[in-house]
């Protein structure tokens, strides 16, 4: 009976493990197509004062949507792509597609805020990022203050002193740098000195349980402190509710962005919300 079982169980795992390389093969097929049939859409979340409730930047959010399999979130799919190397150019169409838009925003009139891109950690410690956003910027005559590039902690960690030449050429290009999901990874605060950043982003983990939980309270707070002493930018991100909002005010975060204000909304609605010059 052992026998059997153990015998189930390792048919059980390896089957499992077929269907997930098989599930992961359908995936990277699918990516590949997604471009080329103008599968992947980006969405718009506005980023507010809460002092005005001003529009003071956008993060752009890429969604899939494949005819057999639906909406996919990003969730699901940026992480087979860093697998894989498709990420690389995932990364490029985001990056195109924002600096055609903001082109496109601005002879239409529209009063552009600045654009927040992600950047996915194995593309950072690619060496050829700053050139490639150079050129994209280029031809698209996209200016480089209306564009900020996320990246991750890990992404310095991994390999600090290359992260800091990359970031020290995008800086002098007048693009400006976050750290996104700030608190949420591995690393040592005194990157934080000497690399060429602009702000932090209070990772949604420690929002969300506010005003409940205290010890996400005294995070959020040493957060913003350490933000406002070293002379950076905060922003917090998935503020929901009118109580978290005022305790980011009451702490002196004063930019947020999350469904208190509006959820990532495609580039038709976030243009109506924005003002012509
Ligand atoms: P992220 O960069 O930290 O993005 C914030 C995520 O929080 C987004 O999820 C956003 O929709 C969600 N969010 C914003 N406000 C709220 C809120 O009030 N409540 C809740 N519950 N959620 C909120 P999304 O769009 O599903 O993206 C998930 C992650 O996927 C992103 O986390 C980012 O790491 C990655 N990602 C998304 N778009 C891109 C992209 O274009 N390129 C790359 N490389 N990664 C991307
Ligand atoms: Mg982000
Ligand atoms: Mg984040
Ligand atoms: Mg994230």
């Amino acid at each position: 009976r052992a026998k059997t079982a153990g015998k189930n169980r390792y048919e059980f795992y390896t089957q499992e493990m077929t269907d997930q390389a098989f599930e992961r093969f359908l995936m990277v097929g699918a990516l590949r197509n997604a471009i080329e049939n103008q599968q992947f859409v980006l969405h718009y979340q506005p980023q507010i004062d809460l002092r005005d409730n001003s529009i003071i930047g956008a993060e752009a959010l890429i969604r899939w949507n494949d005819p057999q399999m639906g909406t996919i979130p990003p969730s699901r799919f940026i992480p087979v792509a860093e697998k894989t190397g498709m990420i690389q150019n995932i990364d490029r169409w985001v990056l195109n597609t924002v600096c055609h838009n903001i082109h496109q925003w601005q002879q239409q009139g529209y009063r552009v805020p600045r654009v927040s891109i992600n950047i996915s950690a194995r593309h950072f410690g690619s060496n050829i990022l700053a050139d490639e956003v150079a050129a994209i910027l280029d031809h698209h005559h996209c200016s480089s203050e209306l564009i900020e590039l996320e990246i991750t902690e890990g992404v310095i960690m991994n390999n600090p002193s290359r992260a800091g030449k990359e970031l020290k050429q995008l800086r002098d290009m007048g693009i400006r740098l976050a750290i996104d999901d700030f608190g949420t990874g591995y690393s040592s605060l005194s990157y934080l000195k000497t690399l060429p950043l602009d702000r932090l982003k209070i990772d949604q983990s420690f929002i969300s349980d506010i005003p409940g939980d205290k010890n996400d309270q005294a995070i959020s707070r040493a957060i913003i402190a350490l933000a406002n002493s070293l002379g950076l930018e905060v922003i917090a991100e998935g503020m929901e509710t009118e109580q978290q909002r005022q305790f980011l005010i009451e702490e002196g975060c004063f930019h947020a962005q999350g469904f208190l204000f509006s959820k990532a909304v495609p580039e038709h609605s976030f243009l109506a919300l924005l003002k012509k010059v």
